[in-house]
């Protein structure tokens, strides 16, 4: 399946819920998001569904997300099953990590080999105050189990700056001591994030460098996404920089999102998506199914427009719904 400008998709980001057990404040605040009932989500049984559709349109990988998608019974099984899906070559799960520990071995038993894991501080007060729970030894702990069971584990940081940029260098040496890669995410303008700013690519290069010589890029591709990686002779793990906002990768991106309520969006700056859960529940057949999917690759744009502060669909996209 290839959208307009000629880019194949192959590329799912599956959002299973809209909970979530922390409460970051560039994502839902403390207030939380106004949860939707469960019926208004798509159940396993009608995602499984959609996933064989999207394999047989050419969807290889796919990583599962939320909210949270620990926090929702029965996501290992499905994981399982749709790692089995033919043509699924790659499932993977993004998750904040509270409850990663105790499902480490059940992911393996599913096929996961690897888990994107967002921790926005190594300090535990610096933690709590960001993600507004004092969650942090569980995350670690689980961190540190997944690298021992030998789990490919990314941690996703998004830097915002006064808050947690001061450990900027404490990321870098965590990623010089384990087999960890420490991936520094630019804030993206969506939601309610206008309070916070962001901390760009360059600048926090420019820190690391300092703490890490001989850095220089890793040209073998290192996972399915737009991330930047850097490598240094004594580091065991990587640094990456995924600069949404100071440099835009929109020529490779190759993937659609579905989000918890069953929208399918062609990309996260777009205010354009396709109600598959109307269709799905609305007695659609696989051919009709495929057609819409196929329709909303189509509408993929050519370049995002995080800088359009006027795009209404910034503010009105929730990252808990559609999944980072
Ligand atoms: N709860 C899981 C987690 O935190 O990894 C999965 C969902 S979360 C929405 C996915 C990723 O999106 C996280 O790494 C989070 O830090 C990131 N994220 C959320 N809001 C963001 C924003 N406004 N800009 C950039 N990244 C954001
Ligand atoms: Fe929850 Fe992830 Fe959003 Fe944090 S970023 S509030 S962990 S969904």
């Amino acid at each position: 399946m290839k959208d307009s400008f000629g880019r194949e998709i192959d590329y799912l980001r599956l959002s299973v819920t809209d909970r979530c057990n922390l409460r970051c404040v560039y994502c839902m605040g403390e207030e939380g998001v106004e949860w939707k009932p469960h019926c208004e989500m798509l159940s396993f049984e009608e995602l499984e569904r959609l996933c064989f559709l999207f394999s047989e349109l050419g969807i290889k990988k796919i990583k599962i997300t939320g909210g949270e998608p620990l926090v929702k019974k029965g996501v290992v099984p499905f994981i399982a099953r749709v790692r089995h899906i033919p043509g699924i070559t790659d499932v993977t799960l993004t998750t904040n990590g509270v409850l990663l520990e105790y499902y480490l071995d059940e992911l393996a038993e599913a096929g996961v080999s690897s888990v994107n894991v967002s921790l926005d501080s190594l300090d535990r007060r610096t933690f709590q105050r960001l993600s507004g729970r004092d969650e942090f030894d569980r995350v670690y702990g689980a961190i540190q189990a997944a690298v021992r069971k030998n789990f490919r584990v990314k941690i996703n940081a998004v830097l915002l700056r006064g808050l947690n940029d001061a450990g900027i260098e404490d990321f870098a040496l965590f990623a010089r001591d384990n087999e960890v890669s420490v991936r520094f995410i630019e804030l993206m303008p969506l939601g309610t994030v206008s309070a916070y700013e962001m901390v760009p690519t360059g600048e926090v290069l420019e820190k690391i460098s300092r703490v890490i010589k001989g850095l220089t890029p890793v040209s073998e591709p290192q996972g399915n996404g737009p991330a930047v990686y850097y490598a240094a002779p004594d580091m065991k793990g990587k640094i990456a920089f995924i600069s949404a906002m100071s440099s835009c990768f929109c020529a490779t991106c190759t993937r659609l999102r579905l989000d918890s309520l069953g929208r399918l969006k062609p990309c996260l700056s777009s205010g354009l998506s396709r109600d598959l859960k109307a269709l799905v529940r609305g007695g659609a057949d696989n051919g009709a199914l495929k057609e819409a999917i196929r329709e909303t690759a189509r509408l993929k744009p050519h370049a995002h427009i995080f800088a359009d502060r006027t795009n209404a669909a910034l503010r009105d996209t929730a990252m808990s719904k559609i999944g980072g």
